[in-house]
């Protein structure tokens, strides 16, 4: 039957019986229930209504019997548009006279009518202001259409305003990128090519982004820094601010996003310039001009954004919730996801929240029943995470010393769903063989695969064909709350949810993403009409933080480790051959880095049990536990000191995808146009000492302790 003996970590398990009640407990039914019950009013941070939710989940979970719950605020800088003065931009005439005005708000779906607090499309933290000046198109808005832009087309975006299209990377480095090339402004709009999805209906018949439909989001570039007012230490009543304008991560210009029918004014054959190459042209019917400005007629006329959103400092709440370990009471498994949402939430995050949800409510039963599990168990609820990963942050700084000494794993869980077709997982190498043991005991939740394992469903699907036969998993990015526990603290983490088939849907996120059309209705239609794909998400989440919690030894497999770096190490070296002449005229030799790959993959090898007497196996499970922080350089990356994982960070290109070995790829980037090789060279150099460094560290970590 099902969950029967998981391969590697069943040896160390002394209770899967309970593992098997406990994801047998975790039903469909009741995940659609937290959902249809989080999901009826709008719940920004910041709002009463995200406070009253947070009242109700702490009352429940501690209906659910776990041992302790509790309300843990900070007062951190949020962002909201000034109620008395709209966001909205303009086409100006020559005098001045508005001739056309962007929408004030979305239409609101049918049944919502009535409600209000439906905060308006925005770019949270954007900065005040009314820039006036011609457009230019630059694509996504990458660092490679700027280049794209400056250096292969010559146009100068200093004092324009420029228009971007949402996708492909997070918005705040659209933003960055804007403001490093001089623009007084930046607009983004959602175009169907990477918002629509062919042969679907709008909302509400289907599960597209409807013509007038908009994705708010904060622009911020953070770095890890959470609270923009107090990096590095928690947002309490005493902690000291720094005054807004020094603010971390704040953009300079003004941000606004625009829904795509009101591009097509921009473009229907009046905006000026080339015409861009086919890779910049959306799937509207218009010649997507670059401009700057607009053509012919139209020529005096002017793009003019206003922009009033306050920035404010606004108490936030998260709830914690936990499970007393019974052996190891100081060791911690974390599953933690946002619960704050841009309107009803009913994807991103209420879909996660609701999974955690039915974990806490299947403990508690699994509590009653006798079982306790060998580890704490610490459940989160955050708050403001769509501001900059604020609460998630802030309890991080707020118990970093507690963390680095004793967490053992993070587990995030934002939305469980993003599409209708696999399982996706991202995680640190070495929970990959948990994560696969898992979902060989977890049915599919794909109609027709009854008796099928989930891995079966997702390896056929997703086959990881580069590198193994196995189902693919992918290297954390960030734009979620496993941040400062994976990146800054340097605690394992992972997450995992469901999504769409990334060869054939092109779109990006999924339609609706950040817009009011993500409600209940959404999930119940279209995503997941049984509720049976959240529950399996349920599922492989949950018995994530069970294994991790109650098995004697950790399941954390340092050989996947071993080949991760060797892999990782031998693509930036790859990388970086792409410059032979100078790598020998700089004298730039990766030997050093695979020397202490060896290490590691020979420390890795050699790392095995020996006997299980209590105190030896607490020797190793903190070899294992304490092996991710070992990647943790105190001094950071440069230019981004809550950035210390020397393995992965967030892309300095895109907030969403990982990069591996960071220093060294950073170094390397665009070193061809360095102004001064020289010094560029030398800083690749130290690069590749800190990661050898690093490496060989972490190899020490796993020999024998004397
Ligand atoms: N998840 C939110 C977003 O993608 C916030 C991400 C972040 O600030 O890192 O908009
Ligand atoms: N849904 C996003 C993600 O997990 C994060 C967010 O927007 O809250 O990638
Ligand atoms: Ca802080
Ligand atoms: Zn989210
Ligand atoms: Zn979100």
């Amino acid at each position: 039957g099902w969950f029967a003996k998981p391969s590697n970590t069943q040896n160390h398990t002394d209770s899967s019986h309970y593992l098997k009640d406990f994801l047998e407990e975790m039903k469909a039914d009741k995940i659609r229930e937290h959902l249809r019950k989080f999901t009826q009013l709008p719940h920004l941070a910041g709002t009463e209504q995200n406070l009253k939710y947070a009242e109700q989940i702490m009352k429940e979970w501690q209906m659910f019997g776990i041992d302790s719950v509790e309300m843990v605020p900070y007062d951190v800088l949020l962002s909201y548009p000034n109620e008395s003065q709209p966001n909205y931009i303009s086409i100006v005439d020559h005098l001045g006279n508005e001739v056309f005005n962007t929408s004030l708000a979305e239409p609101v779906p049918q049944g919502y009518e009535d409600i209000s607090n439906i905060v308006p499309p925005y770019s949270a933290f954007s900065a005040k202001g009314q820039p006036e000046g011609d457009l230019v198109y630059v694509n996504y808005g990458r660092t490679e259409d700027f280049s794209q832009l400056q250096r292969e087309m010559g146009i100068n975006v200093t004092g324009k305003i420029v228009i971007v299209r949402y996708g492909k990377i997070f918005r705040g480095n659209k933003v960055k990128n804007a403001v490093l090339a001089g623009a007084k402004g930046i607009i983004m709009f959602s175009d169907p090519a990477d918002y629509w999805a062919d042969g679907i209906q709008p909302y509400p018949d289907g599960w597209n982004l409807p013509g007038r439909g908009v994705q708010r989001g904060n622009v911020l570039n953070l770095n890890g820094a959470g609270d923009p007012l107090t990096p590095g230490y928690p947002a309490k009543e005493y902690t000291y601010r720094f005054s807004p304008e020094d603010g971390v991560g704040l953009p300079k210009i003004p941000v606004h996003p625009i829904e795509h029918c009101f591009h097509f004014h921009f473009h229907l054959d009046n905006m000026g310039g080339e015409i861009p190459p086919n890779n910049w042209k959306g799937a509207l019917n218009v010649s997507y001009r670059i401009g700057p400005g607009f053509t012919d007629e139209f020529k005096s006329q002017k793009v003019r954004m206003n922009i009033h959103t306050n920035n404010q400092v606004t108490r936030i709440y998260n709830v914690i919730g936990k499970i007393r370990g019974a052996q190891e009471p100081d060791r911690y498994v974390i599953l933690g996801g946002h619960r704050d949402a841009w309107v009803f939430g009913g994807i991103d995050p209420m879909s996660g929240a609701a999974v955690v949800h039915e974990t806490v409510r299947s403990a508690g039963r699994l509590l009653s029943t006798g079982w306790r599990p060998r580890r704490t168990i610490i459940f989160a609820s955050w708050d403001a995470e769509e501001f900059g990963l604020l609460g998630s942050t802030e309890w991080a700084e707020d118990n970093a010393r507690l963390l680095q000494e004793r967490a053992v794993a993070y587990i995030n869980a934002d939305s469980a769903i993003e599409g209708m077709y696999t399982l996706r997982v991202d995680c640190t190498p070495s929970l990959h063989t948990l994560v696969y043991d898992i979902t060989k005991q977890i049915p599919s939740p794909e109609e027709g695969e009854e008796g099928v394992s989930l891995y079966k469903s997702w390896h056929k699907r997703d086959n990881w064909t580069n590198d193994r036969d196995a189902p693919r998993i992918s290297k954390l990015g960030s734009g979620s709350d496993f941040e400062a526990y994976f990146i800054r603290l340097g605690i394992a983490s992972g997450r995992a949810r469901y999504t769409k088939n990334t060869k054939t849907e092109r779109y990006s996120s999924y339609p609706v993403y950040h817009s009011v059309y993500e409600t209940f209705e959404i999930v119940e239609k279209f995503y997941d009409p049984s509720f049976k794909r959240l529950q399996a998400v349920a599922q492989v989440r949950g018995a994530l933080i069970f294994l991790l919690a109650d098995s004697q030894l950790l399941p954390l497999d340092v050989n996947e480790y071993a080949d991760s770096l060797r892999k990782y190490a031998q693509s930036i070296a790859q990388l970086a051959q792409k410059n032979l002449v100078e790598m020998e005229t700089y004298k730039v030799s990766f030997d050093s880095l695979f020397s202490a790959v060896e290490n590691f993959t020979v420390a890795a090898r050699d790392f095995h049990e020996l006997d299980m007497y209590p105190l030896q196996l607490r020797i190793m499970n903190d070899q294992l536990m304490y092996l991710e922080r070992a990647f943790i350089d105190p001094l950071g990356l440069p230019g981004r000191p809550f950035y210390r994982h020397v393995i992965f960070a967030p892309s300095s290109h895109n907030k969403y995808a990982g990069e591996s070995f960071p220093g060294i790829y950073d170094a390397l980037f665009d070193i061809q146009n360095s102004a001064d090789p020289a010094k560029a060279w030398e800083e690749v150099k130290r690069q590749i000492s800190i990661a050898a460094f690093t490496v060989h560290a972490a190899a020490m970590t796993l020999t024998p302790p004397a």
